[in-house]
């Protein structure tokens, strides 16, 4: 018999990645989606999508008592730093009360497994590079802090009534699904490579470079690309792992390789073959120069390795963004 799994937000970048596959490998996949931020376009394969929010437990009853599910994908949560920052219980809310609803409702219900969307955000300023599991977490905003405080609920939750877990911290994901026609599309858009293609889509008059006196090669910031598709599939082996031994665990989900912010300028230039006009701005608050992912861990409990490098994951991204200029508006 088929497997149920229970994607929450799964309308939104990474959560119809998560479907798509999921669908793909013939699993039957049910979505939770408040469609906030999320698309009901981008729901791509599932077999059904029920529009609610995670934080209402009539509408989980709905969920868990009409789906036998055996396993639960959270990506239901918002991701933008400096609106963290500037309202700090919206996040507190919609994170960590969403996960601890998640989590009742599979407790109340005898579901065991979560696989969880957490962020290199709960490093903070990292302690070297690169990043492991194990190093300092000291978040410097409130979406890492949100997200470390439901990788603590987690643990605890593990403890106390059996739900195994993976908390997954991603560090820059990108690109698209060209074949499932699914992409990025955020409102407001605050990522580098999805700006980069909309410059170069003519809908952005430059891209700004956010400091170039960093102690980098280039003194722009480094950061670790990865594709969505690898994500995804990280997703699905994390699961798989916690039905064979139901060890949880945490695990970064980088490419363990860095590039700098005029690295993927020149890049899309080279991918799309158009001119990206860029300028230099000033930093933005917050930022490390550099974080980078060891991929050891992953790799060697999970079995995952990510298959894609910059040069697709860029050419994904403009295939999606140059197909769908205005997002899933058309
Ligand atoms: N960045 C930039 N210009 C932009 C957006 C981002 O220079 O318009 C830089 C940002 O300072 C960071 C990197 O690109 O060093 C990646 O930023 P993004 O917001 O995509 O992801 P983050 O690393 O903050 O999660």
């Amino acid at each position: 018999m088929k497997k149920t799994v229970l994607v929450a937000g799964g309308a939104g970048y990474i959560g119809s990645h998560m479907v798509a596959l999921l669908a793909e490998r013939d699993y039957h996949v049910i979505v939770a989606d408040n469609l906030c931020t999320g698309h009901r376009e981008a729901v791509k394969g599932a077999g059904k999508l029920y529009v609610g929010d995670i934080r209402d437990r009539a509408f989980l009853d709905r969920v868990f008592g009409e789906n036998q599910i055996d396993g639960v994908i959270n990506f239901a949560a918002c991701s933008l730093v400096g609106e963290s920052v500037q309202d700090p219980l919206k996040y507190y809310g919609n994170n960590v009360a969403g996960a601890q609803s998640i989590l009742t409702a599979m407790k109340d219900y005898g579901v065991k497994k979560m696989v969880f969307s957490s962020t290199a955000a709960t490093y903070g300023e990292p302690e070297k590079q690169p990043i492991e599991e194990g190093d300092r977490t000291d978040p410097t905003n409130p979406y890492g802090a949100t997200k470390l405080a439901v990788e603590g609920m987690l643990k605890w939750c593990d403890r106390a009534y059996g739900i195994h877990y993976a908390a997954l911290r991603y560090f820059n994901a990108a690109g698209s699904n060209p074949e499932a026609g699914i992409g990025e599309d955020h409102d407001p858009e605050s990522h580098l490579i999805p700006l980069v293609m909309k410059t170069a889509l003519g809908q952005r008059e430059h891209i700004g470079i956010f400091g170039e006196d960093y102690p980098t090669r280039d003194g722009t910031c480094i950061r670790d690309y990865i594709h969505v598709r690898d994500l995804a599939e990280a997703h699905l082996l994390a699961l798989e792992h916690l039905e064979k031994t139901g060890e949880s665990g945490i695990f970064n989900l980088g490419s363990g390789t860095g590039y700098s912010v005029r690295e993927i300028i020149e890049t899309a230039r080279k991918v799309t073959g158009k001119e990206i006009p860029a300028k230099v701005e000033p930093r933005r608050g917050g930022d490390p120069s550099i974080l980078i992912a060891s991929n050891q861990k992953a790799a060697a409990v999970l079995g995952w390795t990510p298959k894609r490098g910059l040069g697709e994951i860029v050419a994904d991204a403009w295939t999606w963004h140059s197909g769908h200029p205005n997002g899933y508006g058309g």
